[in-house]
């Protein structure tokens, strides 16, 4: 018999503030009828304030994966070259989405513990002199590892050879976590998801798009219905959606934008490197490893930890959720058993990540994982401080 609250700590989905829950907890209304409208002006434009853009944002109701496709079939055509990057495991299924689609994906090889490196995009761009890449596509924050890319020396690959391929960036692990600019660093597709830094359930898929993006979705010739954009901006004009819309999500995604900018992004984003920050002097502390290497590209909104050689991270999940109630999240990929990850993004304060670290800490312990104990402490005494 579990009591208490679940301390639900993988890296998306993430906790639903009881705000929200409740705001998505009302009487669904008539999608075509003027209530309705109402809340599609008021959402909309609350979005772009959170992607930072000025043109269009459209939502899908639909997972993440749904809106990465969808990004993909409104700018390109079959046979199409695409850039990609490994940064991880999330790269890696967006890459076979491409492929499954028909493009020809040019996927540069990563170590999954840095980030996106911009000099080696600008190497491969410039040797492309008939411009045959179509699109470069990056993951922002790599929810498999805890590292973060820097986004504008990509744009300033791009630019400086004035290549015209098109920028797609996926932030679904870090939109309302980490800073992001969709239109200052002229990214042409941001793909976003409801269920992480939005603080709400799975189940709405967003699309940023430029000017340059909505141009090329007039040529670009992959088979598209579902995930048609200019449909969706068409409709969105008089405050509807051309097919059914998740309602009551919509709902949750009025209030969890009142949130955001209640606290303000800029506190939102210093609350999450602070809890970061705390998060990474513990695991330090408990003397495992972080995989993410470059300081300046640590994960504000997950930390992946290495366990020690020998020791198994699922193992060690199962003991924390079986004694604690506590998930975190698995290994991905290639790193299945040897990472787990702590999510430390949305609705997310210091007495939740006290209670976070403990539960890793005593898990440690119970499962006879080597370690120094004193990492919590370690992360409080520094959140006194800092
Ligand atoms: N991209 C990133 C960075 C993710 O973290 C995820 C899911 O965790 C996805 C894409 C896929 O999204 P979904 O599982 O909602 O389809």
């Amino acid at each position: 018999m579990k009591t208490g609250r679940q301390f639900l700590q993988i890296p998306g989905p993430t906790n639903v503030p009881d705000r929200v829950l409740r705001a998505i907890d009302q009487p669904t209304i008539d999608h075509r009828g003027p209530e309705f409208a109402e809340l599609t002006h008021r959402v909309l434009p609350g979005l772009k304030k959170v992607f930072k853009c000025e043109g269009p944002v459209i939502v899908f109701p639909s997972s993440g994966s749904g809106s990465w496709e969808a990004a993909l079939v409104n700018t390109l055509s079959a046979g199409d070259k695409i850039l990609m990057v490994e940064t991880g495991q999330f790269a890696i299924l967006w890459r076979e989405i491409a492929k499954s689609l028909g493009l020809v994906v040019e996927f540069l090889p990563g170590d999954w513990r840095r980030g996106v490196n911009a000099e080696k995009i600008a190497t491969r761009l410039a040797a492309d002199s008939d411009r045959e890449i179509k699109a470069v596509a990056v993951v922002h924050n790599e929810t498999s590892t805890g590292v973060t890319s820097h986004i504008a020396p990509v744009r300033a690959a791009l630019d400086d050879e004035n290549h015209p391929a098109l920028l797609l960036v996926d932030v679904i692990s870090s939109l309302g976590s980490i800073d992001y600019r969709h239109d200052e660093w002229g990214v042409d597709v941001t793909i976003g998801g409801s269920q992480k830094g939005l603080m709400l359930p799975p189940g709405l898929g967003f699309n940023a798009v430029s000017e340059r993006a909505l141009d090329a979705s007039k040529t670009a010739s992959l088979p598209r219905s579902y995930w048609d954009w200019n449909a969706v901006v068409e409709s969105n004009r008089t405050g509807f959606f051309p097919y059914t819309p998740a309602t009551n999500l919509l709902y949750g995604l009025d209030v969890a934008l009142d949130m955001l900018f209640e606290e303000g992004l800029d506190n939102v984003f210093s609350r999450h490197t602070r809890l970061a920050e705390a998060t990474r002097r513990a695991v330090a502390a408990w003397g495992l490893e972080n995989v993410s290497l470059d300081r300046s590209e640590h994960s504000s909104s997950l930390t992946a930890v290495l366990m020690p050689e020998g020791h198994d991270a699922d193992a060690l999940r199962q003991v924390i959720l079986e004694r604690y109630d506590m998930p975190l999240g698995t290994g991905l990929g290639k790193v299945k058993g040897k990472v787990f990850r702590i999510g430390h993004l949305g609705w997310f304060n210091e007495l939740m990540l006290a209670g976070t670290l403990s539960g890793v800490e005593m898990g440690l312990k119970a499962a006879g994982v080597p370690f120094q104990p004193g990492g919590v402490q370690v992360a409080l005494d520094w959140l006194v401080d800092n």
